[in-house]
């Protein structure tokens, strides 16, 4: 039998792998991490090293890894029905999951469709939007409003109305042109101004954009409080009001892509619910499984729905589908993290979770290479630069955040800074144990990342 351990497995895996968002290069120095087993907040190596998860695994573990009771659930819908296609067919687990998501969701988002992963349910709401007015004659909408440094996935549609430029400047010359708006994000904010200030200070762009363009635009699609991709930069949800007042004075939809702040990560289970806002498309993924399977959903809103419903030869249905759409498993996963919702208190837990994150962190405030520590519900950020005072970044080739990884992995964390910036997003089941030590690795991290010049 092949040897199982950690540097056998990467000599392996790299010589027949390529690495998502990787320079392949790196692992000439930078180790490769294969992962045996998960529970709870842990990861274990093939040496038995254990790393705490505090990134979620990208996002999408809310309650653990291996967790019993949704394990539970797709072994016995594994048994039963592993996949069907959703064309013509259906199963009760994509019912009951629809039915349960409306309950849940925003009032008006009364239709769901499924895809199978977030970038897919950000392109079915781009194409229902531009669909719809086609199909209520305004085919002279075309065009998508977006925020700068906002992130949708990285499919070319999804790229087009996202704005990192480290993924999607090499594309552009194949991307469709979106119109960028100046994000409300609240590390620009002057001092002494509130978040909810500059957010609507900042709105003074949007209506300018949407009184130039608003005949030729289909919809404004943001990342609901906290643009993750991008930095975990953060604004108010008064933000979020002033949209959706905007976006129905000037005829023009709103996507909602909740698919990294949903499910709780924000403090509420969707972060619309803090700005008492429906969106015209919700776009769900990643926390939907409980971290489990690939699955994603585009909520929408009866009213849509009815535009595209006629006879056959009119031609004006929605004919996207994906292979594996409102996959079985991907269900009952989904289903069963519904469950874990209604039945442990966990919004009001994430609270007390929440408040031990900030309290754990509070001592870098001061940090003379600290510019700022901002917390969204579930989410935590810690922007680290040169100089404090003047919030110089460090130069992106330093690839200071990397020390930190590196140095997390050596005692046993899994943080993945997004360029200088150290975030916690675990999973929810961390205890306020755990959530010290991460703090300690992470300040040891940056120590140790900004010891030199
Ligand atoms: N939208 C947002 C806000 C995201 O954070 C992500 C993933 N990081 C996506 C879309 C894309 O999802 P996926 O990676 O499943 O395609």
């Amino acid at each position: 039998m092949n040897q199982m351990d950690n540097s056998t497995l990467m000599q392996r895996d790299l010589k027949v792998l390529w690495h998502p968002c990787t320079q392949m290069k790196d692992h000439e120095t930078l180790p490769l991490i294969p992962i045996r087993r998960g529970e709870g907040v842990w990861l274990e190596d093939f040496d038995g090293n254990r790393y705490i998860d505090a990134i979620s695994s990208w996002w999408v573990n809310l309650f653990g890894h291996a967790n019993p009771r949704i394990n539970n659930a797709v072994k016995t819908q594994l048994d039963t029905l592993e996949h069907v296609l959703l064309a013509g067919f259906s199963h009760e687990p994509a019912i009951r999951l629809a039915e349960q998501l409306m309950q849940l969701t925003p009032p008006g988002l009364d239709r769901c469709f499924f895809a199978d992963n977030g970038s897919s349910a950000v392109e079915v709401a781009l194409k229902m939007s531009f669909h719809y007015w086609r199909n209520t004659g305004r085919s002279e909408k075309t065009r998508f409003i977006t925020l700068t440094n906002s992130y949708h996935g990285e499919t070319l549609g999804t790229l087009a109305v996202g704005d990192v430029a480290l993924y999607k400047e090499t594309y552009e010359p194949l991307l469709m042109k979106a119109i960028g708006v100046p994000s409300p994000d609240c590390f620009e904010r002057e001092p002494g101004e509130s978040w909810a200030e500059h957010s609507e200070k900042m709105f003074a762009h949007m209506e300018q954009a949407l009184v130039q363009h608003a005949g030729e635009v289909c919809a404004v699609i943001v990342e609901p409080l906290v643009q993750c991709a991008g930095n975990m930069r953060m604004y108010h949800p008064v933000y979020l009001q002033l949209l959706r007042d905007a976006c129905n004075r000037h005829n023009v939809h709103l996507i909602a892509d909740e698919i990294a702040v949903g499910f709780g990560r924000t403090g509420t289970l969707f972060a619309c619910e803090q700005a008492a806002i429906s969106p015209d498309f919700l776009c769900l993924s990643k926390g939907l499984t409980g971290g489990y399977l690939p699955l994603s959903l585009t909520l929408t809103s009866e009213s849509i729905y009815q535009a595209f419903y006629d006879d056959y030869e009119k031609l004006t249905a929605f004919l996207h589908s994906h292979s594996y759409t409102g996959n079985p498993l991907g269900c009952a996963a989904a289903l069963a993290t519904l469950d874990i919702f209604a039945s442990d208190n966990v919004i009001e837990n994430n609270q007390k979770t929440a408040k031990a994150m900030a309290e754990s962190v509070a001592h870098l405030t001061d940090h003379p290479h600290v510019a700022e520590i901002r917390q969204t519900g579930m989410i935590l950020a810690i922007e680290m630069v040169k100089e404090r005072s003047s919030r110089t970044p460090y130069p992106w080739q330093e690839r200071r955040g990397l020390r930190v990884y590196r140095h997390a992995l050596q005692r046993g964390a899994l943080l993945r800074p997004l360029g200088n910036v150290i975030y916690f997003m675990p999973p929810y089941v961390i205890t306020e144990e755990q959530i010290r030590q991460l703090a300690k690795i992470a300040t040891e991290g940056i120590e140790l990342a900004t010891s030199t010049d």
